[in-house]
């Protein structure tokens, strides 16, 4: 994989970098909640801008469905990386219209543009070959050179992500350089103990990184929305909470291969419930109870871990010498289910381990709820990236930067 340096040795000035970013950043309404992804990002831009590029900035927002939806807007993040940046950032309304075409051929040498949504375009997401190359040939008449920077989005195959590359000179920005290093750190020589703490709500996204992590870590605790897989399997009563009943005999066999292999295997012991999932928007009150993990009533539903879990969860991870963690343990939105996920944010401080948070919640949890996030080894931008990688996985958006 080419660097941003080589790039720039061979000359940027006066050309059209583009740089596929991931500016997917939380948004109350028009307001970033965190804006840690265009932290993570600026730099590369920076760095091309000085050297005289003329940059081209482009990412997802959300899932719209192929077509332009104001609520998924990038107006917002082209603002904040303005202020970030330090300069005016130019913003095209469009992402291959008259507006990005217009946008772009004014841009003087060092300044920067970002375009609209990627995904307003069908063809940015779409499984038909000839569809996503089609659009990607669109977005290459817009520049000369690019640069892969957004770790977020590289196990997508998306036609920014994988099929532009090919079009275009191309090399990977520094965010992605850094990403890659410390998840590989993760895969060859760990500190053990190696501890893994699984949760958040995308309960088959998460699943399948634990077959892999089985044959690694050597302790894997288990929170937020796929805890309750875990328990049903177990033949718990979980309620109306999150349960993904197709995936009961895949955990199984986890459940089973963890104990032979000799991998510790953590639920929770007690878990927080309500009748009513929380309004995240008044934040008002939820009175929520604590039950033990094998009493949840059967109209309530688990929306964080309990106290005797948050103590449990520490206690497995003072230990540790490495931890990845992605997810948070309960609906961290609420001021009521967020002391799961701050308790284990807060065992991880406490370890002397090597400390990894991947997930765009998960980081973002841990930087709204106060944390410092230089304290930890490592923040990954990437959620679904991250856990791809670990699992062995090709990834569409690495693979189509190697040379
Ligand atoms: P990440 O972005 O870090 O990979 P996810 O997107 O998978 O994490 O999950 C984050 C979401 O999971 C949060 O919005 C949180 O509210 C939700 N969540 C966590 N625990 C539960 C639960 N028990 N029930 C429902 N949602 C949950
Ligand atoms: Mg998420």
């Amino acid at each position: 994989m080419k660097t941003i340096e080589e790039l720039i040795e061979a000359g940027v000035e006066g050309k059209r970098v583009f740089v596929r970013a991931d500016l997917n950043v939380p948004l109350d309404g028009s307001t970033i909640t965190d804006d840690g992804r265009i932290r993570a990002v600026a730099p590369t831009i920076a760095k091309l801008a000085a050297a005289g590029a003329k940059v081209v900035v482009a990412s997802h927002l959300g899932r719209p469905k192929g077509a332009p939806d104001p609520q998924f807007s990038l107006a917002p993040a082209a603002e904040r990386l303005g202020e970030i940046l330090g300069k005016g950032v130019a913003f095209a309304t469009d992402t291959v219209g008259d507006s990005a075409a217009a946008t772009v051929a004014a841009l003087a040498n060092g300044e920067v543009a970002l375009l609209e949504n990627l995904r307003f375009n069908a063809g940015e997401t779409s499984k038909d070959d000839a569809e996503r190359k089609a659009f990607a040939e669109q977005l290459a008449a817009l520049a000369d050179l690019y640069v892969g920077d957004g770790f977020g989005a590289v196990h997508r195959k998306h036609a920014s992500v994988f099929d532009l590359p090919a079009l275009l000179p191309h090399a990977a920005g520094d965010l992605i350089a850094t990403e890659v290093g410390v998840l590989k750190k993760l895969t060859e020589d760990v500190a053990r103990p190696y501890v893994v703490v699984l949760g958040g709500a995308k309960v088959s996204d998460k699943l399948g990184v634990i077959d892999n992590l089985l044959e690694k870590a050597d302790r894997i605790l288990i929170g937020g929305g796929m805890a309750y897989t875990f328990l049903k399997a177990k033949g718990h009563e979980v309620g109306i909470s999150l349960l993904q009943a197709d995936q009961i005999p895949t955990v199984l066999e986890y459940l089973a291969r963890a104990e032979a292999r000799g991998v510790e295997f953590v639920l929770p012991v007690d878990v927080l419930v309500s009748a009513e999932f929380p309004d995240l928007k008044t934040k008002a009150p939820a009175n929520p109870s604590t039950v033990a993990a094998d009493a949840i009533p059967a109209d309530q539903e688990g929306l964080d871990i309990g106290p005797g879990t948050r103590e449990l969860y520490a206690a497995k991870l003072a230990d540790a010498g490495t931890v990845f963690w992605n997810g948070p343990m309960g609906v961290f939105e609420h001021p009521d289910y967020a002391n799961g996920t701050k308790a284990v944010a807060q065992a991880l401080l406490d370890s002397d381990a090597f400390t990894v948070v991947g997930g765009g919640d998960s980081a973002a949890a841990v930087r709204i709820l106060g944390f410092d996030e230089t304290k930890f080894g490592h923040i990954s931008t990437g959620g679904g990236a991250s856990l791809e990688y670990l699992e062995g996985k090709t990834l569409p958006g690495l693979a189509a930067l190697e040379d």
